[in-house]
């Protein structure tokens, strides 16, 4: 264990971070099922395919209108008309392009890679075929916000980058690796902050594994209230490196607090439908102080988990304190955090780089017994873990 180690460390001290060339297959539009798309390729232009057949170089600015017919998939410029099964835009070196589904309201999105139009069933897919790191540049953009520290926009790339990867397989029976949605990671457009794309490029290729050499599943929320859940208590499986870990950091976050409040008639029929008999119970009763997350609170014999309240109550979080207000007709809920408090908490990852930590310590933070380490090694490392 000891040599396994050693070597590990002197590797990881040895080798500089790199990115890979692997490219991420992306359905765009993928909630709208959109029956056609617009698109207009940005000055260097693009090449015209059906499936592996170059038909045309085009020309910059040119318009494009795909549609789904029967079977193919139909393209117009202002000069040609044709059909195929696949039809495909390829990139000649860093051009762009901009997408809306037809008819949209909404504006159109700039992505750069190719793309790619093919039919599923009754589904017209449009499919970016982006560099990875483009890709990680993106979502960091779409999850992290603007204007924040570097350190924890390297910290957010390393999150998405090791979601990506470990999530290849999300829709390959689709003909694709991700989509562009809340179900994967939202990627709403090609990244065009600086910082961003410079933090994404100093972690290019790191991800986050765990002591089985895994990439984790690095789930993060808003903010934990000052404390991590566990994940078996929000979710079915306990991950070892999803463990409840104190968080001051998060405490300064603007998330860290919140209230609510329920007429004590909707809170005793919500105790009711649980099991509780409250007609035994005065108002006192109800009360609940929590020090802790805990997964679920108790009343007599009854436990009820947090996570239901939360849902039922659509609540910020599951931690919170109940009282009874001073009107006697409310019950007050007195919370803490946002979002279901497992693994990082993003307020507390800003303030924890605002305050000089590098990314891998917040990682190493929230996520219990884990480390970060390049892909180019990661088949070294896993070979080494055959060293006993
Ligand atoms: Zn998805």
């Amino acid at each position: 264990m000891f040599i396994r180690h050693y070597i590990i460390m002197l590797l990881f001290a040895c080798v500089a971070t790199h990115g890979i060339s692997q490219n991420m297959r992306v359905a765009l539009f993928y909630q709208e099922q959109a029956d056609g798309f617009v698109i207009t390729t940005q000055k260097r232009g693009y090449k015209l395919a059906v499936g592996d057949s170059v038909i045309m170089q085009l020309p910059s600015m040119t318009n494009l209108r795909i549609h789904k017919t029967d079977s193919l998939v139909q393209v117009k410029t202002d000069s040609l008309e044709f059909a195929g099964y696949y039809i495909r835009l390829v990139s000649d070196s860093t051009s762009g392009f901009f997408i809306n589904a037809i008819h949209s309201e909404k504006k159109a999105r700039v992505y750069t890679g190719d793309l790619e139009f093919f039919n599923d069933m009754a589904v017209l897919h449009a499919v970016n075929i982006v560099p990875l790191e483009a890709y990680v540049a993106a979502t960091v953009e779409a999850e992290g916000g603007y204007n924040a520290h570097p350190e924890y926009y390297k910290t957010q790339a390393v999150l998405c980058r090791t979601y990506a990867l470990r999530h290849l397989h999300k829709h390959e029976a689709e003909g694709f690796n991700l989509c562009d949605g809340v179900h994967c990671q939202v990627y709403p457009s090609k990244s065009m902050d600086t910082d961003i794309i410079a933090a994404t490029k100093q972690t290019a290729g790191n991800v986050i594994i765990d002591t089985s050499f895994q990439l984790i599943n690095a789930v993060y929320h808003s903010n934990s209230g000052g404390i991590t859940a566990n994940s078996k208590d929000v979710w079915s499986s306990q991950l070892p490196y999803l463990v409840s870990v104190k968080d001051t950091f998060s405490l300064s976050g603007k998330h860290a607090t919140w209230e609510r409040r329920i007429t004590l008639t909707e809170w005793r029929i919500f105790l009711e439908n649980n099991g509780v008999n409250t007609s035994v119970m005065k108002n006192e009763d109800l009360k609940h102080k929590l020090k802790t997350r805990i997964p679920s609170i108790k009343y007599g014999a009854v436990s009820i988990p947090v996570k239901e309240i939360r849902n039922y109550f659509s609540l910020k979080s599951a931690f919170f304190d109940v009282d009874v207000d001073v009107d006697g007709e409310h019950v007050l809920l007195s919370g803490k955090g946002y979002g279901h408090g497992v693994g990082l908490s993003q307020e507390g990852a800003m303030n924890m780089a605002e305050n000089g930590y590098p990314y891998e310590e917040i990682i190493a933070h929230y996520y219990s017994g884990t480390t970060v380490v390049n892909l180019k090694l990661l088949d070294i490392f896993r070979g080494l873990d055959k060293i006993h």
